[in-house]
């Protein structure tokens, strides 16, 4: 992520956003306040580790803009972390917030460090030490931070506490993801994943095709990929494989079963990095096959669900003729090479920052029900959900069908134009 070869997920955001600003003709001014995140913090957070050694890990938070509410996005714990990564996820997430029309804006936070090789311990004092550098630059009206990649609620309920010890008083709305009972919202961990699956079922609406029997191909088996082929799956739909990095190899793998994964059985035989174990899944009637075999299934729907940069100008002829729908779990998994092919084929796809959401709506539930102190049930904040996200996919797709854009194009132009809008009424620019 990030380091991969010359990757770089920073330029590929300005790329796109580049992109929207001529067709939007943006002014100058604008387009380079929003090309560039606002204000950054790099730091370093000494930890104590259980062998009695200090080890100095590296944090950052970026906050890319706040004129549509204050900034919001979740923090990664990941060996490869790079700034660069941490600035295009920044952006996203001011796009992300926008398309969803919440009033927040968008920020990013990330460590580098590999939490598979840590204590509790030592994950609990890196949460601490975190906010501890970070504490007078975030909060409620700051900016809220929430889990990412290989972070979770328990890391969650970390940085709050720290964080009220320091400011000596309660602020449940200054982080979201928390545990349900500690100001957490029923449903927020299953949110990006069902969310991702009520854009699907609008695409397939657009494209008058039934949900049942439909067949899907997934790109990991983390919180995102398990809740969508959860849902997906209540819909009618089949996925018949999964791919997953296995911890162990340094290597990922594809898992095919043609009649459908079966969810819990996957589950089961999930070790503790979270891969699935491969021997386990052979016993259980599983074709293991190479990482990359996911994108080659003749399936109808491919959900590439992991990390950036997976689809890329080498690998994206090997999508099957049969694919009609990509809806991005991840974050930024298609490269604008990619895209250019996956739009000349007429691929309906659901861009990542729509797709994926659910989750950052659901934290906005969170800080509504905090602010509250009244908390819902779960068919409520559902159906709320289910409701923010299809209007966004409407509201894009329309714009996409009356002005014959590509989806993502489509998006990107009702984010920016919001984001646009709010800087001049604040007169910012
Ligand atoms: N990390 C999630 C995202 O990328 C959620 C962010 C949030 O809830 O603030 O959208």
């Amino acid at each position: 992520m990030g380091a991969q070869g010359s990757f770089n997920p920073f330029e590929m955001a300005r790329v796109q956003f580049d992109k929207v600003a001529d067709l939007l003709d943006l002014d100058s001014g604008t387009r380079e306040l929003l090309r560039s995140p606002l204000r950054e913090y790099h730091f370093s957070i000494p930890v104590r580790m259980s062998d009695g050694n200090t080890k100095v890990f590296q944090g950052f938070r970026i906050q890319h803009n706040d004129a549509r509410g204050p900034c919001k996005g979740g923090i990664r714990f990941h060996p490869q972390e790079t700034v660069d990564t941490v600035r295009a996820l920044s952006m996203w997430m001011t796009w992300k917030t926008a398309v969803v029309d919440i009033p927040l804006g968008g920020a990013k936070g990330g460590v580098i460090c590999d939490p598979h090789s840590l204590t509790p311990q030592e994950q609990e004092a890196i949460c601490r030490g975190y906010v501890d550098q970070i504490a007078k630059n975030i909060g409620p009206a700051i900016d809220i931070p929430a889990p990412d990649i290989m972070t979770n609620a328990q890391h969650m309920i970390w940085m709050l506490d720290e964080y009220e010890k320091i400011l000596g008083s309660r602020f449940p709305g200054m982080i979201t993801g928390k545990p349900v009972g500690l100001g957490g919202s029923l449903g927020r961990t299953q949110a990006t994943g069902y969310g991702l699956v009520y854009t699907i079922r609008e695409a397939l609406r657009q494209l008058d095709i039934r949900p049942a029997g439909t067949r899907a191909s997934v790109q990991g088996f983390g919180n995102v990929a398990q809740y969508a082929i959860e849902l997906l799956e209540r819909i009618g739909g089949k996925v018949v494989c999964v791919s997953c990095w296995d911890q162990q190899d340094s290597a990922s793998y594809s898992f095919r079963k043609a009649d459908g994964v079966v969810l819990d059985e996957l589950r089961s035989i999930t070790d503790r990095f979270g891969g699935i174990e491969k021997d386990k899944a052979k016993e259980l009637g599983y074709e293991v096959l190479s990482g990359a075999a996911w994108l080659e299934q003749d399936v109808d729907i491919l959900i590439p669900a992991a990390l950036e940069n997976q689809i890329t100008g080498e690998n994206v002829a090997k999508i099957s003729t049969q694919v009609k729908v990509i809806a991005e779990g991840a974050n930024g998994p298609t490269t604008p090479e990619a895209d250019k092919v996956i739009h000349e084929r007429g691929i309906f796809l659901v861009p990542d920052f729509l797709a994926n959401a659910g989750g950052v709506t659901c934290s906005y539930f969170e800080q509504v029900q905090c602010n509250m102190n009244y908390f819902w049930e779960m068919d409520e904040v559902l159906g709320k959900l289910d409701l923010k996200m299809t209007s966004a996919f409407i509201a894009v797709s329309d714009l996409a069908r009356k002005k014959k854009l590509y989806m993502r194009d489509a998006a990107y132009i009702i984010a920016i134009d919001r984001v646009a809008m709010a800087c001049h009424q604040r007169g910012w620019v």
